[in-house]
């Protein structure tokens, strides 16, 4: 592949990637190798997004993504790299389901399983491991207030006053965060298509909880530690220590997004204590005595509610700004990963 001509790039980096999830380091990990200097810029800490993992005391909790399965070559062999680097490993092919979060768990006869995998030490071990691929560090703690164009060049202004130009730009926070990263410089209709527009601006979100608890003993969530549950308010409960990433014992219950939606101002302990009551019964044990500490993860930009029948939008071609991530294509791990991929793919096309 002929190396880019990096001597044109109005400034330090040819592109810039706007967040740090799976999306933004599959873009900026193609684009690395195929030879360009890529800026990759995270709001928060630490790398994954929502793939993410909290550790609570010596507890470890996956509070985002559970899982993520592998069909497409390209998602296919890095996942096969990061399994060499002992990364990710395979969980199990299929989970039991309850009708409500009461039970009983029951193996689901009409499916064929396939692979499901985990992150080794929790979901962040992947983006962490692709993270420490790159040449340069993840700017973690970096939130982009506005990206703009001026003189066919992209201007990014980061909260922290920081300003990056480059050539091009891959954004994959959540398409409103983007949204609003636009408006602020200046990147709206007339300047962007109105049908471009409108199709960004009617994305939306549906939010989730996550509770996690730390148990004073194993709970009695049967094998592998997963459990899908059908109606009220819970729609997931995993156990940490059964799925292999938390050496003591503890749950994550993941609410339904209707659930979520009906609750997502109250009460923040009246959310935990509602959760509990419905998982209980996989409590070995009286909740008050088991349940050792607890935290709440509100996710506000969980999964999309009707993702874009799209791999990726082009905002515009000069300089090149394009939006990807799991809003385009499917709100799974790999549909961000395959957004992230085609993002790239576009970019350097153009820029070459
Ligand atoms: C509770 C929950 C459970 C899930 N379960 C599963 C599952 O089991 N299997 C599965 O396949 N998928 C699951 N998903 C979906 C999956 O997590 C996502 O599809 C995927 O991780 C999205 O990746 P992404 O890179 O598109 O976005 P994200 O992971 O959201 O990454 C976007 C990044 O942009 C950063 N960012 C945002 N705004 C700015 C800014 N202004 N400046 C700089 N950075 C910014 C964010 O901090 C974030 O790191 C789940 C999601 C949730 C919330």
């Amino acid at each position: 592949m002929a190396a880019p001509k990096t001597d044109q790039s109005p400034g330090e980096y040819d592109i810039v990637v706007v967040g740090a999830g799976i999306a933004g380091l599959m873009a900026s990990g193609y684009l690395i190798k195929a030879g360009y200097r890529v800026a990759v810029l995270e709001k928060a800490r630490g790398v994954g997004g929502r793939m993410a993992t909290r550790r609570i005391g010596e507890a470890v909790c996956d509070h985002g993504a559970q899982y993520f399965s592998v069909k497409g070559r390209a998602f296919g062999s890095v996942v096969s790299e990061s399994q060499e680097a002992s990364a990710v490993v395979p969980w199990c092919d299929l989970f039991p389901r309850s009708e409500t979060a009461e039970g009983p768990a029951v193996e689901p006869l009409d499916e064929v399983g396939h692979a499901r995998w985990r992150g080794a030490r929790g979901m962040t071990s992947l983006p962490k491991y692709l993270a420490e691929q790159l040449p340069e560090p993840v700017k973690t703690g970096v939130r982009v207030c506005s990206l703009g164009v001026q003189d066919n060049a992209v201007h990014v202004t980061c909260e922290n006053d920081e300003m990056v130009v480059a050539r091009a730009a891959v954004l994959t926070a959540p398409v409103p965060q983007v949204v609003e990263i636009f408006y602020s410089g200046g990147l709206r209709p007339p300047v962007v298509d109105p049908q471009v527009w409108d199709m960004l601006s009617s994305v939306e979100y549906s939010p989730c909880f996550s509770l996690m608890l730390c148990l004073a003993k194993p709970s009695l969530l049967p094998d592998p530690g997963g459990l899908e549950v059908c109606s009220g308010p819970v729609a997931w409960i995993a156990d940490n220590y059964k799925k292999g990433i938390s050496p003591v014992p503890s749950l994550t219950v993941q609410a339904t997004a209707e659930f979520s939606r009906d609750h997502f101002n109250a009460d923040p302990k009246q959310v935990e204590d509602k959760l509990i009551e419905a998982v209980h019964c996989w409590i070995d044990g009286e909740t008050s005595d088991e349940v050792q500490a607890r935290s709440l993860q509100r996710w506000k930009y969980a999964f999309p509610v009707s993702p874009v029948k799209a791999p990726m939008i082009a905002v515009q071609n000069k300089p090149p700004v394009v939006c990807c991530g799991d809003a385009f294509g499917g709100g799974r791990v790999e549909s961000a990963a395959s957004s992230g991929l085609a993002a790239a793919r576009w970019i350097q096309r153009l820029l070459s």
